[in-house]
């Protein structure tokens, strides 16, 4: 490459990326894919490096101050997939690029400074200056960030300063990431038995000699394999000290492992692979047959239990066999330990992790690996689409319909989408598997944009589980605790219970009292920073707002007339488990929503009480519907189905439906069958009704319809403009201006014939956190209008755009319509 001149991605809110002079002395280091230090404006910012620049010609052409890196921190063949998703999201590349990696990289400000030789000699010889001979002494104590000294010491340190001494040789400067702790391999102790037959060793013992927990060793050691010390203790509680001096008899040998835990701390065991089943078989046989034939996706529809993760498995094996790596994506951070565990057992260390979970210590160690070669599958939530490995052949998004593949904020991408336009770029598979896949996904394999494979039964003896309806509007007078606990669930629970099996009761809305309500004037309380009702949290006894978290104490009156008497009502999961511990007194009740997962491990905590059966109920939210495995849960109670029902979103049906398909596929999953009692207020309605069945395609079809015929995804595509500000007046008008932009945009080029205008309105919820919200849709049957659309309006009317106290968001299929 021509080095004399790069493009550089700048990581700052801009549109361009720009041509930067290298420097002479750094032309040898110059490769795609470095960060560096560039001038920008009257700022020093980091940028990476792209390539060769299109054009060299300007004459007031900056230069690079440094390069930031020794070797690339992303493979260059990523610049296209970055560029890609910068245009398409309508986001600066360099910020792009900078969400891409992990959090701990985007620190560029860490020089380390050590004393070297030569400046230990001039403290002695007293040859420098008494500043000098300040900064010399600190460092004797060990190297040091220069930020540090700058502000451990009270003389001043200046940057000049450590640069002179650098030049000197008195001290070097190391560009040092701070990991905050590296990740040390987990090694335990393991013993070995020596055959004495096989000649290794030339031991002259009988097995008569051998006292009777010796011999018990050796047995178990011959019939078992290998062991660890910490389990031949277990078994033989004198084996600690035994096995040593059987060690120095040449009887066994101790050697260190290199081991992988479980979350819950226990050692993974390297697994068998199973023996396929007839439908995996043919799955697997099928993408197969896809591979080295360029970029494919397929939609891979299997039942809840039905093998998918094994498919996974199995593919990923034949992918990394051809020397490409593979991706798994799953939607949560929680489920990750899950999917992780069982790619160990079979991968053991080509397996990196990355989601936020860990700290940037952590993360940054995954990263390298990958970079390093040294690990060919990445497993993680939304952000591991980005994982830097040169050459993929296989990306699988599991549970591809779940939302939170979509990012919200300023950089709105959609992981599911990017996995396929990814796999695009590497010409690879990408594999999206679900039990209740996306209407926009499924549609795709009607118009030949994806393959389709299925998994129609569970592996094994266990079948769907049985799912009852039960309608709420016949509890209406009942009271307390029994309006949201049915007797059928009630008679359930008791049942199950005497079983002693496990239950998992699923409500979507977190609290004690989701709707306080001033019993004499009829208000609700609100939120004094949002347009919403405060829910009540029994637990830390305050009234909190979800969205921006404001809280204020339960002994509160009503903001209106004053008065103290405030009716509890709504239900959230705190007054289920209240109700449930009321009725159940004996059983051990456990709940996991965002209140009680906040601590570190906590989370975890919950999951080991069900798997050692110390929890008989678990309430929860969302949280437990997705994809754990727990074989003795036989009972899964809903609450109350509706609530996603009624929220104001074109994907509500589908949301619900996949909603109680996942829930429900918690139940049953061993041995013993598995119930449902679903409880809810529109008994009648089509995805409810779909749901009791299993019938994905009797849901598809008539939610199909609907969209066709509401001119809904997939049949359009969709970007939302969102208006923010903090004053009321100020942000509607705002979005009327923006919208009537828009609406001479469309008048003004044929090319927008097509472009729907919608809106404004407000949002559904108007106010959050005290800025005021407004929307407005832009639809077509192509992206490409709509993108031309949102560009002209933010390039060309930026001045009309760029309100002063307001902000103009574009979301590029959107998914969160509040
Ligand atoms: P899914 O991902 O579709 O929910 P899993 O892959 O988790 O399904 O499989 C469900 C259970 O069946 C797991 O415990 C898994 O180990 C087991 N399993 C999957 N495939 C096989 C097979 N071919 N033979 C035996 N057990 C299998
Ligand atoms: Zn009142
Ligand atoms: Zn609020």
């Amino acid at each position: 490459m021509q080095r004399s001149h790069i493009e550089v991605a700048i990581a700052l809110p801009v549109f361009n990326t720009y041509t930067y002079g290298v420097p002479e002395h750094f032309y040898h280091q110059v490769s795609p894919g470095k960060r560096v230090l560039v001038p920008f404006g009257r700022r020093k910012v980091t940028g990476y490096i792209l390539g060769r620049p299109k054009d060299t010609y300007h004459d007031s052409i900056k230069f690079i101050i440094d390069i930031l890196d020794e070797s690339p921190i992303f493979p260059s063949s990523m610049i296209p997939f970055f560029k890609w998703t910068a245009d398409y999201y309508m986001h600066p590349l360099g910020e792009v690029i900078k969400s891409a990696l992990p959090k701990g990289l985007n620190i560029y400000d860490t020089v380390c400074l050590a004393i070297t030789e030569k400046g230990k000699k001039a403290i002695i010889e007293k040859s420098v200056t008494s500043v000098e001979t300040t900064v010399l002494h600190f460092l004797r104590h060990g190297s040091c960030s220069q930020k540090k000294i700058i502000n451990k010491l009270t003389i001043t340190v200046t940057d000049s300063l450590i640069n002179r001494m650098a030049r000197q040789g008195l001290l070097t400067k190391q560009r040092a990431f701070n990991s905050g702790g590296r990740t040390k391999p987990k090694l335990e102790r393991y013993v070995s038995f020596i055959d004495s037959g096989t000649g290794r060793h030339n031991n002259d013992y009988s097995e008569k000699k051998l006292s009777e927990p010796r011999k018990k060793i050796i047995n178990l050691l011959k019939s078992k394999g290998d062991l660890s010390v910490k389990e031949l203790k277990k078994i033989i509680p004198p084996s600690i000290n035994l096995v040593r001096s059987m060690q120095k008899a040449g009887q066994v040998t101790i050697y260190k492992k290199k081991i992988y835990r479980n979350p819950f701390g226990e050692s993974i065991i390297p697994d068998i692979p199973p023996q396929l089943t007839k439908e995996q078989m043919d799955v697997v046989a099928f993408i197969q047959n896809l591979f080295g034939k360029g970029y494919s996706t397929c939609l891979l529809k299997g039942v809840t239990g039905s093998g998918k993760t094994e498919v996974y498995l199995h593919l990923t094996e034949i992918v990394i066999k051809k020397g490409c790596s593979v991706v798994i994506l799953v939607p949560e951070i929680a489920l990750i330990t899950q999917i992780e565990q069982r790619f160990r057992s079979r991968f053991g260390d080509t397996v990196a992790l990355l989601h936020s979970g860990l700290s940037a210590g952590e993360l940054y160690d995954q990263w390298t690996r990958i970079l390093a070669g040294e690990a060919s599958i990445a497993i993680g939530a939304r952000s591991a689409i980005f994982a830097p490995f040169k050459d993929i052949g296989l990306i699988v998004v599991d549970e591809e319909h779940d939302a939170s593949y979509k990012q919200d904020g300023t950089f709105c991408y959609n992981a599911r989408d990017l996995a396929v336009v990814r796999a695009k770029h590497s010409n690879g598979i990408a594999l999206l598997g679900s039990a209740t896949p996306s209407v926009n996904s499924y549609h795709n394999t009607f118009t030949g944009k994806y393959f389709k494979a299925s998994l129609t039964r569970r592996v094994g003896k266990s079948s769907l589980p049985d799912i009852t309806i039960v309608d709420l509007r016949k509890n209406r007078d009942a009271r307390g605790a029994k309006r949201f606990l049915s007797p059928e669930l009630r008679f359930a629970m008791k049942e199950t219970l005497e079983r002693g099996e496990q239950i998992l009761l699923f409500l979507n809305q977190r609290g004690f009292a989701t709707h306080p309500v001033c019993a004499a004037c009829g208000e609700s309380l609100r939120c004094k920073n949002c347009s919403i009702t405060l829910t009540l949290h029994k637990k830390t006894n305050a009234y909190r707002c979800h969205y921006c978290g404001y809280s204020r104490p339960s002994v509160s009156h009503c903001d209106i007339c004053g008065s103290h008497d405030i009716k509890l009502l709504g239900f959230g999961t705190e007054k289920v488990e209240e109700g449930v511990k009321t009725f159940f007194p004996d059983a051990r009740v456990s709940r996991m929503d965002r209140d009680t997962t906040l601590r570190k491990g906590s989370l975890l905590r919950i999951l080991q009480g069900l798997k050692k059966q110390s929890i008989d109920i678990l309430i929860g939210t969302q949280m437990i519907a997705k994809g754990h495995d727990f074989p003795k849960i036989t009972l899964v109670g809903i609450i109350c189905a509706d609530l996603s029902l009624n929220f104001p979103d074109f994907r509500a049906c589908e949301n619900t439906y996949q909603l109680i398909s996942q829930v429900s596929g918690r139940a049953g999953r061993g041995d013993a069958p598995g119930k449902v009692i679903l409880q809810t207020y529109n008994p009648n309605h089509f995805s409810i009704v779909a749901a009791q069945n299993h019938d994905f395609n009797s849901f598809y079809d008539q939610e199909i319809q609907f969209r066709s015929k509401l001119d809904y995804p997939p049949f359009t595509r969709m970007i939302r403009l969102q208006i923010f500000g903090r004053s009321k007046a100020k942000t509607g008008e705002h979005a009327f201006k923006v919208t009537n932009i828009c609406k001479k945009l469309k008048t003004g080029s044929p090319f927008f014939k097509q472009v729907q205008v919608l809106g404004p309105i407000e949002a559904p919820v108007p106010k959050i956190a005290n800025k005021y919200r407004w929307h407005l849709l832009l639809k077509s049957p192509q992206i490409k209008p709509l993108h031309r659309m949102v560009q002209r309006l933010f390039f060309d009317n930026k001045s009309d755009v760029r309100g002063r106290d307001v902000k103009v968001i574009s979301d590029i299929d959107p998914f969160f319509m509040m």
